[in-house]
């Protein structure tokens, strides 16, 4: 397979990423999907989306579990509302999840991501265990799809997500690593967490940030590839570095406006092409 074919995040009907004609018309190989909602995760639906793909020679690589009620207004309500962490929603979404892992089967995709949510740093917390039981259940359930479950990082230091996924034991665990977010975070410099957690490291965003005043008290900010504090090539020496030859998943969390997704996105693609020229 071809080193780091880049892609971009994808949605159908739930979530921020790039409808399908948009990808096409940037040309990339492959994509990861939002998982559509509900009513749209049907075998029908399924058929037709793989046809889609085939049609466009688009190569899905990942599909990312999101939930209704997930907040991301501002670091509180992330810790309160996102992922499987939040005890009141954990039940359902962990039903719901699974149920996303056998779409994305239906769709012939191996690998299931989520934001698992701000899990807690103390191994001694009664809520860190529950954490850990849940995300073996998951991890279980995706074993039999034939799937690997990849976390986004984020919300944990690297430290943190090492001793997490050590805590797991599950050889189908691995991470979606996200560069801006150890930035929009606060949660650490994003190349040292990328070599702390690289023998993890399956899937990738490449999206930028730029680190808040107060960083880990409220946001950073996203802004386009190449204009925020990540630092491309470095980012992708890393890459290098840690053996990582896998999709290049372009994600901007912008409107989704076609043109302004076209026009930014299409910058990263040439962005990310010429590093690929001077580094892969
Ligand atoms: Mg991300």
């Amino acid at each position: 397979m071809e080193k780091w074919p880049i892609g971009v995040f994808a949605s159908v009907d739930a979530g921020l990423g790039v409808h399908l004609d948009v990808a096409r018309d940037l040309g990339v190989p492959t994509i990861q999907l939002h998982a559509p909602s509900p009513k749209s995760r049907t075998p029908e639906r399924a058929k037709e989306f793989l046809a889609q793909l085939e049609n466009l020679g688009i190569r899905l690589t990942a599909v990312f579990g999101g939930f209704a009620g997930e907040s991301y207004a501002d670091i509180p309500t992330v810790v309160k509302t996102v992922g499987l962490v939040p005890p009141e929603t954990r039940a359902a979404r962990l039903a719901e999840m699974k149920e996303i892992a056998d779409f994305a089967r239906l769709l012939d995709c191996n690998v299931v991501a989520l934001h698992l949510g701000f899990v807690p740093h103390d191994p001694s917390l009664p809520l860190y265990q529950e954490v850990l039981k849940i995300t073996r259940e998951l991890c279980d359930h995706c074993k039999q799809n034939g799937q690997s479950l990849h976390l986004e990082t984020g919300q944990e230091t690297a430290d943190a997500l090492v001793q997490f996924i050590q805590d797991v034991e599950r050889d189908n665990l691995f991470v979606n690593f996200d560069p801006a977010n150890m930035i929009l975070y606060g949660s650490g410099e994003p190349i040292a967490a990328l070599e702390k957690v690289g023998k993890w490291v399956k899937s990738v965003h490449c999206k930028d940030g730029r680190w808040a005043k107060n960083p880990g008290q409220e946001w950073g900010r996203e802004v386009a590839l190449g204009e925020g504090d990540v630092g491309f090539e470095n980012y992708l020496r890393t890459l290098d570095k840690i053996g990582y030859r896998g999709p290049l998943t372009i994600e901007r969390e912008i409107p989704q406006e076609p043109e302004r997704q076209k026009a930014e996105i299409g910058r990263a693609v040439r962005l990310l092409n010429e590093l690929k020229a001077k580094i892969g």
